[in-house]
């Protein structure tokens, strides 16, 4: 099968001195790469199964089913469920899979969504260090025919590092953004935020895309303390809609991940980053899904903003609006872009942001090693 995927060509040392030329500068370049069409996906939904979500897996699946979602992950803590087992509702749509899935549910909330597999994965790791338990979950995932991603680091509980994710071989994917009131995604005081952790973890080399997802548990109430569905998801790009290569996209960051923000375009290298928001889509978004939650900040300016974000978390370029074409340096070690928009909450007029992340371009040519597992070419 056709993965959509681009892999840097290039390496190059590492450094922080750039200069990023931005929209409307007309480059002789290649446009990027941008086949495929975008599918839109949650990894991170729970049922009744786990003993303390309130619906069946029909009714979980149903609600991505009616609401345009491509693909969903129903990921019960230590439980199987087989997508062959789940009825969808009729007429179902041929453009809705379900990915098999399980969040491997380890103690000290250490989860880990394992995607496309294909059977049950073992969860009881007690190994006193985090790093190696994680290295046991994606092992234990992959020998599943299935691949990682890293949920919830900043559960409040038991948050996980940076640096206990570092050392992990093989973890591609981690969630930079869950939708379950639990979660302290942006950090605190004491606790880096996701992003944080993400930059620091570039910044050292490591190859990890971030998901968003929302972990969903609560369908029939819907309040800012309940897990609701619809705050985190994934824009995966494609030739084909099924599971080998779905994953397949996610593991060469062929993706962006989403709490409320659509793009039209989010085309990484060679040589640019550009990006379009899908304006329409997010106004739409934002004025008719009421489970959304915006992150509040105390300052900022309403409408759009993109940054291209470079190692450390350097802020290289800000653009005002909705458009970002930026000439992407090949001396820094990887590039991504972000898009907020800020608006005042509707229902209590408190300034708040949304976000679409774009995965990282890397210029270090740093690659899976060994590449993931994908689908055999045709
Ligand atoms: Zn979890
Ligand atoms: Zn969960």
């Amino acid at each position: 099968m056709n993965v959509n995927g681009m892999k840097s060509p290039v390496t190059l040392s590492a450094l922080l001195a750039a200069t990023i030329l931005s929209a409307g500068c007309q480059s002789l370049l290649a446009p990027p790469s941008s086949a495929g069409r975008w599918y839109r996906g949650n990894t991170h939904t729970h049922t009744v199964l786990c003993g303390h979500a309130d619906s069946s897996p029909e009714t979980v699946a149903a609600w991505y089913h009616d609401r345009g979602y491509h693909f969903l992950i129903l990921s019960e803590h230590n439980k199987f469920i087989d997508p062959a087992t789940v009825a969808l509702p009729e007429p179902t749509r041929r453009d809705f899979i379900l990915i098999p899935g399980e969040e491997v549910t380890i103690p000290r909330e250490i989860h880990t969504t394992a995607m496309n597999i294909e059977r049950l994965v073992p969860w009881r790791f007690k190994d006193p260090t985090r790093s190696t338990v994680i290295q046991q979950a994606v092992d234990a995932t992959r020998a599943a025919g299935g691949e990682t991603i890293l949920n919830h680091p900043n559960y409040r509980a038991a948050p996980s590092s940076a640096a206990d994710m570092l050392p992990v071989d093989h973890l591609y994917l981690f969630e930079l953004f869950n939708g379950h009131p639990g979660v302290n995604n942006y950090g605190d005081a004491n606790h880096p935020s996701t992003e944080v952790m993400w930059d620091e973890m570039l910044s050292a080399g490591k190859l990890i895309y971030g998901v968003s997802s929302d972990d969903a548990h609560h369908f029939q109430t819907i309040a800012p303390n309940k897990s609701n569905p619809g705050r985190g998801w994934v824009m995966v790009r494609a030739a084909t809609l099924d599971p080998d290569t779905i994953t397949a996209a996610m593991l060469q960051g062929e993706f962006y991940a989403s709490n409320g923000v659509f793009l039209k375009r989010c085309d990484r290298g060679p040589d640019r980053y550009r990006v379009e928001v899908d304006t329409r889509r997010t106004r739409r978004e934002l004025e008719t899904n009421w489970r959304l939650r915006g992150r509040f900040v105390e300052r900022g300016t309403k409408g759009y903003r993109i940054e291209l974000i470079g190692p450390q978390g350097t802020i290289l370029e800000t653009v005002r609006g909705t458009r970002g074409d930026f000439l992407i340096d090949r001396s820094l070690s990887y590039v991504r872009a972000k898009v907020t928009f800020t608006r005042r909450k509707p229902q209590t007029n408190q300034l708040e942001e949304y976000y679409a992340w774009g995965q990282p371009f890397f210029a270090d040519g740093r690659a899976p090693q060994p590449a993931p597992r994908v689908p055999a070419a045709r």
